[in-house]
C-alpha cells in the first residue's frame, strides 16, 4: 500500500462489492474485499433471474426516478463490466428478449400498461439526449412495441395479451463466473473470504471491524452486505437514515424440459405472477411468485436460507402452475432450486397497487464521513453504482488515479440519476 492511499474495507463480495473493488482497481486504487463465504458470488448475484431490467416491472411506480434509474443501471451495465474484465460475451450469455403478458388478475389493464410503457419511452428518449444508449453491447433505440403477425406464438394454454420488449436477461451462472476470476486475478484487491464482519465499531477518523480473524482497521468503508447491511450501518454510521427495509425470499428455479422448446422469455404482469427464461443451455429459469416467494419480514429471514426439502417443494409447486399455463413446460425436470433473498422498501407485498415494492426510486449510494453503503436494489444497477462511489472516494481522498483500466464506461460521463 502506498503511503497516500487510504486503507479502504468493501464488505461483502456479490456483484455489488465486487464491481466497487474493480472500479477502484481500474483506478489504481488498492482494496480489501471481504466476503464472508469461501468464494466471492455465491450469494444473490449468482441466485436471480438475470434480467437487465429497463423499467418494465415498475409500472406501477410514481414518478419518473424508478424508470430512469433502471434504464441508467441497464444501459451502463455492461460497458463498465467491459471495462473492468475485459470484452464480455454478452450475446452468448443472454436470453431472447421478454413478452410481458399481461394476466386476467392484473393490477393494471393493458391500456395502462401501454401508457406506463410510453412515459418509459419517454424517460429513455430524455436520457439519450445526453448520447445514443447501449444495452448488452448493442444500440438501444426502440423499447417495446404491440405484438404483429410475424411475432412468434406464446404457445400457452390461455389467450392474452401481450408486449413485445427488447429487455433480455444474462445468465447469472456465467457472469458471476466471470466476475469471479477477474476479482481473484486482481493484484489491487485483497480479497479475504471466509471472513465475516461481526462487527464495527467509528473511531475518530478510521473505523474498526471485528471479525473471527481479529481486528482490521479501515480509513474508509464501502457496505455492500446487502440483507446485512443496515445492521452493519447502524453500527459504522449513524447518522445515516435509510428507512425501513423488508426482506423477502424468492427462489431460483431451474428446470430442463422434456424435450427442446422454442418457449421465450415471458414476465407475468402486473402483481404476484411469474416469469420463465430460457437460458442458452437449454435450462429454463421459472418463477411463480405465490409458491417462490417463501418468507417476508421486516429483519433479514432467522432461519438458514438453504434447506433443501423447502427448496424442492418450491420448485415442485411453482413447477405445477407455470406448466398448467405453459404446457411445453410438461414433464420437465428440476435441475436445481436456490432461496435468494431480496431486499427492497414496503411492508406490504405485490398483491396491492400501493406497495413500496413497486418502486426502487430510493436505491443507491449514501455516504456519512468515510463510510459509504449501496443499496443496490437490483443485479442490474450494481455497476452503475460502484462506480458513482469510486468516483467519490477518488474525489474525497484527493487520489490521482492511475487509470489501470478503462475507468469511464464508453457511455459517455457518469450521470448520477438523481
Ligand atoms: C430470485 C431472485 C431473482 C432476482 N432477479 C433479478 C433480476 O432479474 N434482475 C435484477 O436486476 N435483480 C434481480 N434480483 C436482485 C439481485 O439479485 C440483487 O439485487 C443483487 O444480486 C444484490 O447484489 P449484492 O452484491 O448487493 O448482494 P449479494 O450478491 O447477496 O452480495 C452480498 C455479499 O455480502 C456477503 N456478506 C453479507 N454480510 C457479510 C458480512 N457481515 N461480512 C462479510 N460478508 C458479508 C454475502 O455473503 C454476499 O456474498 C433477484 C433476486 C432474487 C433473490
Amino acid at each position: 500500500m502506498t503511503p497516500s492511499q487510504p486503507t479502504i474495507i468493501v464488505i461483502g463480495a456479490g456483484l455489488q462489492g465486487s464491481s466497487v473493488a474493480l472500479a477502484l482497481a481500474a483506478r489504481g486504487i488498492r482494496s480489501v474485499l471481504l466476503e464472508r463465504q469461501p468464494q466471492p458470488l455465491l450469494a444473490t448475484s449468482l441466485r436471480n433471474e438475470g434480467k437487465i431490467h429497463l423499467g418494465f416491472v415498475y409500472a406501477l411506480s410514481s414518478g419518473t426516478k424508478t424508470a430512469e434509474t433502471m434504464l441508467r443501471g441497464a444501459t451502463s451495465f455492461a460497458g463498465y463490466l467491459d471495462a473492468w474484465c475485459g470484452p464480455l460475451p454478452w450475446r452468448r450469455w443472454q436470453s431472447a428478449p421478454f413478452r410481458y403478458l399481461v394476466m386476467p388478475d392484473s393490477l393494471l389493464s393493458a391500456d395502462q400498461l401501454a401508457a406506463a410503457y410510453c412515459r418509459l419511452d419517454e424517460t429513455a428518449a430524455r436520457i439519450a439526449a445526453d448520447g445514443p444508449l447501449e444495452y448488452l453491447g448493442q444500440p438501444l433505440t426502440q423499447l417495446w412495441g404491440e405484438p404483429t403477425p410475424a411475432s412468434a406464438p406464446l404457445r400457452m394454454t390461455r389467450s392474452l395479451p401481450w408486449f413485445e420488449t427488447v429487455e433480455r436477461s444474462i445468465d447469472p451462472r456465467l457472469l458471476t463466473t466471470a466476475v469471479r476470476k477477474r476479482v481473484e486475478a486482481e493484484p489491487l484487491i485483497d480479497l479475504r473470504c471466509g471472513l465475516e464482519v461481526q462487527a464495527v465499531r467509528a473511531c475518530g477518523t478510521c473505523f474498526q471491524l471485528t471479525t473471527r480473524a481479529g481486528p482490521l482497521t479501515a480509513d474508509a468503508v464501502v457496505n455492500c452486505a446487502w440483507e446485512q447491511r443496515q445492521r452493519l450501518d447502524r453500527m459504522g454510521a449513524e447518522t445515516l437514515d435509510e428507512g425501513e427495509l423488508s426482506y423477502r425470499v424468492k427462489h431460483q428455479i431451474l428446470i430442463r424440459p422434456r424435450r427442446a422448446s422454442s418457449l421465450l422469455p415471458v414476465t407475468m404482469v402486473q402483481g404476484p405472477f411469474g416469469d420463465i427464461v430460457p437460458w442458452p443451455d437449454g435450462n429454463i429459469y421459472i418463477s411463480w411468485y405465490p409458491t417462490g416467494r417463501t418468507y417476508f419480514g421486516t429483519t433479514p429471514p432467522p432461519d438458514p436460507l438453504d434447506n433443501p426439502t423447502v427448496a424442492r417443494r418450491v420448485a415442485e409447486e411453482s413447477l405445477a402452475v407455470m406448466a398448467d399455463l405453459f404446457p411445453d413446460l410438461q414433464g420437465a425436470t428440476i435441475v436445481s432450486s436456490l432461496p435468494g433473498i431480496i431486499v427492497a422498501r414496503g411492508d406490504s407485498d405485490v398483491d396491492r397497487p400501493d406497495s413500496g415494492l413497486h418502486d426502487r426510486a430510493a436505491i443507491g449510494v449514501q455516504s456519512a464521513g468515510c463510510w459509504w453503503t449501496i443499496e443496490t436494489g437490483k443485479l442490474t444497477t450494481a455497476p452503475w453504482f460502484a462506480e458513482q462511489v469510486a468516483q467519490q472516494i477518488t474525489h474525497v481522498f484527493g487520489i490521482r488515479t492511475a487509470h489501470h483500466h478503462a475507468a469511464v464506461a464508453p457511455g459517455g460521463p457518469l450521470a448520477t440519476g438523481d
